[in-house]
């Protein structure tokens, strides 16, 4: 499709959009009165204006019916966390009893690797990628000491190359096969948090198992905004956030992909609480621990219900927009703000460079080659919520939820004016 850098073609692709109508479904914040055009959703997502009502509902029943709600609230709290299972295993492509939800995304990285990284004296090595996120790094060291490793020696960063913004497939896979079988996990970001870059999921995932490697997949970028075939690539784990695409509110509770292959059994090395044993005799409280048939066998605790609520809210739309619908909206979104970039580039020369690849999901990174911080000031002024991240570049991630054509052409317009006037 030919685009145009004009609000009526803006206005128009809008009139055009099958979401339209979610955006009315999220709050929004407001500048001087004003609706924000919001970019930051791939931080945390904006608030389904449903949640509030799910939460409320948690409140009541605690007040009215206090311990019986465990067991006789309209939504039962004891099991509470099963009914986010059946819509997450859509938005991952999973089976639904490869997942589960509890605890926040760190705690759970650690969680699975208490299960999928056990070095031995040959083979001890964890793959990831060079600057992954901070919490991955602090977790890969202590993970590494915790083992009596040292963490220099254990843990191998796949580089970009030279004068390259974006690590490539190869070089990742040629790294796997280097290892061979001093490759005990490889655990990299699905969607690259700095740079927007999605990796082949698909083929590393192979290439770690063929060398007798656990996989597995951090996909706080990844959930709700990339296609996701968890189980289909035979992926060992993953676990991810729900803050961000998922719109599930600060620091809410992460979800779990457990391969199946892995279920069932008795003997998995795993940190063990009474919510993983079976159901049926848990408040037997017998010593034995008999763990759930699913992904629950790694559930500890019982759930935070008042954290789950409003997250069962918001995949209630993921349930009916379904990820087909929200991914293409986002591949026409993404395509037109890199258009109007690249207009506005134009008329700007030499300002700024887009450094996220093709293979990319809602997110731009933007790297400004002339003001830095002053644009992202700029920008927060006038209404427009970025990211920045050093040294010098400014993320943009438009959700299909709730962005607009005509946010992209009116961020370009800002843009242009800030660049023209700091
Ligand atoms: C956002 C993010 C996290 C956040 O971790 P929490 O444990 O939820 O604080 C972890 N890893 C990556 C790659 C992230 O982008």
């Amino acid at each position: 499709m030919e685009f145009r850098n004009t609000l009526s073609f803006a206005q128009k692709l809008d009139a055009e959009d099958a979401l339209a109508g979610y955006r009315q479904a999220f709050h929004f914040p407001k500048v001087e009165g004003k609706e924000v055009i919001y970019f930051t959703g791939n931080s945390l997502g904006l608030q389904p204006k449903s949640a509030q009502k799910f939460v409320d509902d948690i409140m009541a029943d605690w007040k009215d019916m206090a311990v019986e709600g465990h067991f006789y609230a309209e939504k039962p709290w004891w099991d509470y966390h099963e009914r986010l299972a059946a819509p997450l295993a859509k938005v991952v492509g999973a089976r639904v009893e490869e997942i589960t939800v509890m605890n926040t995304l760190t705690v759970n990285l650690h969680l699975l690797m208490v299960s999928f990284y056990r070095p031995t004296k040959k083979r001890f090595k964890i793959l990831c990628e060079e600057k992954a996120f901070p919490s991955d790094q602090y977790m890969f060291q202590s993970q590494a000491r915790f083992h009596g490793l040292d963490p220099e020696d254990a843990i191998v960063e796949v580089k970009k190359r030279e004068g390259e913004h974006f690590w490539r497939t190869e070089d990742v896979v040629a790294q796997i096969e280097a290892l061979g079988e001093a490759l005990a996990l490889v655990l990299i970001g699905g969607v690259n948090y700095y740079n927007g870059q999605v990796f082949d999921m698909e083929t590393i995932t192979k290439a770690g198992r063929a060398e007798g490697a656990f996989v597995g997949w951090d996909l706080a970028h990844a959930a709700g905004n990339v296609e996701l075939k968890l189980h289909d690539w035979g992926a060992d784990f993953a676990a991810w956030c729900s803050y961000k695409y998922m719109n599930s509110g600060p620091g809410n509770a992460s979800g779990v992909f457990i391969n199946k292959r892995h279920l069932g059994q008795k003997h998995v090395p795993r940190f063990e609480g009474w919510w993983g044993t079976k159901k049926e005799t848990r408040f037997l409280m017998k010593p034995e621990f008999e763990p759930m048939e699913n992904a629950d066998a790694w559930q500890i605790s019982n759930p935070p219900v008042l954290a789950l609520a409003p997250y069962l809210a918001s995949l209630q739309m993921f349930e009916e927009v379904g990820m087909e619908a929200l991914i293409a909206k986002r591949i026409k979104i993404v395509s037109y703000l890199e258009f109007v970039l690249r207009e506005i580039d134009k008329e700007v020369k030499g300002s700024f460079e887009i450094i996220t690849p093709n293979d990319r999901g809602c997110q731009l990174s933007v790297f400004l080659h002339g003001q830095g911080k002053s644009i992202f000031h700029y920008l927060m002024k006038h209404g427009v919520v970025v990211d920045w991240r050093e040294p010098n570049v400014i993320r943009l991630a438009p959700a299909p939820f709730y962005s607009t054509f005509e946010d992209m052409y009116r961020f370009g317009q800002i843009l242009k004016k800030g660049i023209n006037e700091t």
